[in-house]
């Protein structure tokens, strides 16, 4: 009987389609998936996996697959949403967001946008966030807090930032956040550099050189628009993907956002570097930065997952949005319809962002012995019925709303999309409030 005891599951999903994301693993109808503590125990059909545990969900026929790993964002910044809309990147940065960042974002306005956004990924599917903001600290205690699997550095720009007066203080609390969370079930600390033309070379270097002291994630944007690739040709000679190789900084922990404006030669060192490239499709095009050249980058080997960057120029966290606008993007771009088919685009959403944030070994598919981060979505809403074929559906018809149930770290966080780790009307009301706070404080500072 004890033994019984020991082996039942914690946790059963089942009643549901299951997709591993595993390469060319095909999809399980009528499978199932058993969870011991924050581990997966079984997969496979349910006749097979279906024993008693202590929590079942039941899928209710609809998907169960692994949750989305968002590869690049700024939490945070919900509370920025819709501020400045329909603006060039660099006149949005420097005379909008980062002016109102320096007007709000407090520590205590950091921590209430980081749970809001966690509310909304954990609505969204998502699982796993690559944050870059500041104030790093209160942003992993509120994910914590939240249950999501992160990726969390404070963010080095030679300026000051609202949570760092210089980048040596920003490098210092680097270290303590590195240090203090080097063996975090859920956290992963890591260590961000804005970007080149915003980070000296001084600066590139000590930050990716703490990266790799701790062996965590290096985060960078990179060639985001033509403007910055333009000026570096310019003053350096050099693009800025061959820049930053040129500086050592660039490894298979860096994790490069955007890369829309790369020639096929940084695409060749962006491979043979293994550098991860997270892809912001809807954020690139909202800002008219340009279409990143994914199939090529995907072509080459290079590593590849979606992101939504920041609420601010997106405008939400919905990255199977990023997933789907892609999937259309390059079709329309390439006059190919076969291009960047759905069996390629999905697995991207978990599998592939896990590659980039060098978590694979725990997340990103439904594996025996993998960490339980798992979502269950619902498919009997008209847009979902026929689902012929699941991968498809999930690329071309699913809405981040048909999340039904979500599991991160084997803990049942969304039950019929009800939060159950954070009180979100609660939330909601504060946001609210603050809100009006933000318009006010923004205004009388010229920001907008
Ligand atoms: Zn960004």
């Amino acid at each position: 009987m004890a033994t019984e005891t020991r082996l039942m599951p914690d946790l059963l999903i089942t009643n549901g389609t299951v997709l591993t994301m595993e390469p060319g693993s095909p999809p399980l109808p009528q499978g199932a998936v058993a969870v011991k503590g924050n581990t997966i125990v079984a997969v496979g059909p349910a006749a097979e996996v279906e024993v008693s545990a202590t929590t079942v969900i039941d899928a209710g026929g609809g998907l169960i697959l692994p949750g989305l790993v968002n590869t690049h964002t700024h939490l945070a910044m919900v509370l920025l949403r819709g501020l400045a809309d329909d603006l060039p990147l660099k006149e949005w940065l420097e005379h909008h967001i980062w002016p109102a960042e320096k007007a709000v974002m407090s520590q205590e306005v950091v921590r209430l946008g980081t749970l809001w956004a966690a509310v909304e990924s954990l609505k969204a599917g998502v699982t796993c966030v690559c944050d870059m903001y500041f104030h790093a600290p209160t942003v992993a205690e509120a994910l914590v807090e939240a249950g999501l699997r992160a990726v969390v550095p404070e963010s080095v720009i030679d300026f000051p930032t609202p949570s760092c007066p210089t980048p040596e203080h920003a490098l210092q609390r680097q270290r303590e956040l590195c240090w203090e969370y080097r063996q975090h079930p859920l956290i992963t600390p890591a260590v961000a550099a804005h970007a080149p033309y915003s980070v000296g070379a001084k600066n590139l270097v000590k930050a990716a050189e703490l990266a790799e002291e701790f062996d965590v994630p290096f985060l960078i944007h990179v060639a985001e628009t033509r403007w910055e690739v333009e000026s570096f040709l310019k003053e350096k000679g050099l693009s800025p993907v061959q820049y930053l190789a040129n500086l050592g900084v660039l490894s298979p922990r860096t994790v490069a956002a955007h890369c829309v404006h790369v020639s096929q030669e940084d695409i060749a060192t962006l491979a043979d570097l293994g550098v991860g490239v997270a892809t912001n499709p809807v954020s690139n095009l909202k800002l008219a930065s340009g279409v990143a050249p994914l199939p090529q980058l995907l072509a080459q080997g290079v590593k590849v997952g979606f992101g939504t960057d920041g609420a601010a120029s997106n405008n939400t966290l919905d990255l199977l949005r990023d997933a789907q606008l892609a999937a259309l993007l390059y079709k329309g771009i390439t006059g190919d319809p076969t291009c960047m088919p759905a069996p390629v685009v999905a697995p991207l959403l978990s599998r592939g962002g896990a590659d980039v944030l060098g978590l694979s070994a725990h997340i990103g598919t439904l594996s025996v012995g993998k960490r339980a981060d798992i979502i269950c979505m619902d498919l009997t809403e008209p847009h979902a019925v026929p689902t012929f074929d699941p991968m498809s559906h999930l690329i071309y018809a699913a809405r981040a709303s048909d999340v039904r149930h979500v599991v991160v770290e084997g803990k049942l966080l969304l039950r019929n999309r009800e939060v159950l780790s954070v009180d979100e009307a609660a939330l909601r009301s504060e946001v609210q409030q603050l809100a009006a706070h933000i318009r006010k404080k923004v205004q009388k500072g010229g920001a907008l």
